[in-house]
């Protein structure tokens, strides 16, 4: 899960910084779209690259096309983390929205309902990012594998190129799951103060 600045062009570096600086701030990474091309397929069954990423033959550009072939093949053969996860995004955008104004408010006025709903409705943001993790690791297993059955690339200086790019990918959703867990244990750790 080594990952190289190195290999990452001066704007995927910014950009790649930019997504970090987001995750940092609570922002969740499925709601920012202007790097996620990880996400559009699911959303629009097409392959939506963006302009730096289609047309580019550069390994980081090649990196995430593959990725995104690999949740076009999760999607074609009804892999399971995939269909659970995009079943439950709509009740985790809400989730995400509404559970810290209902524990903040919960505690404050002291209503434990309000407090569980919100605790709830985290709880499902948290099993989000715990099933996307996975699933984003396997359409980048299955990116590299095609990459290189298809001869894209072929060196294993290319091959190991690629995978430096996926871990990092893989390495921002291991962050938002960090993150989330971090939320949680502050969350719980809000409650044991207030009884
Ligand atoms: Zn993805």
């Amino acid at each position: 899960m080594r990952f190289s600045y190195d290999i990452l062009d001066d704007r995927e570096k910014i950009i790649y910084e930019l997504r970090a600086l987001y995750a940092g701030s609570g922002y969740s990474h499925f709601r920012m779209s202007r790097f996620e091309e990880y996400d559009f397929y699911s959303r629009n069954k097409y392959l939506n690259l963006s302009e730096s990423v289609y047309g580019s033959t550069s390994i980081a550009a090649i990196g995430v096309a593959a990725h995104e072939c690999g949740h076009a093949v999760q999607d074609s053969e009804g892999y399971a983390l995939l269909r659970f996860r995009n079943s439950i995004v709509p009740v985790v955008n809400i989730g995400s929205r509404l559970s810290w104004p209902l524990l903040v408010i919960g505690l404050a006025i002291g209503v434990s309902g309000l407090y569980t709903a919100g605790l709830i409705m985290f709880l499902l943001v948290v099993l989000f990012h715990l099933v996307t993790l996975p699933m984003e690791i396997d359409a980048s297993r299955r990116g590299l594998r095609m990459l290189q059955e298809y001869g894209i690339v072929e060196s294993s200086d290319e091959v190991s190129a690629v995978r430096q790019v996926l871990s990092a990918a893989a390495l921002t959703y291991l962050a938002a799951l960090a993150m989330a867990v971090a939320n949680l244990l502050r969350i719980l750790a809000m409650s044991r103060r207030r009884n």
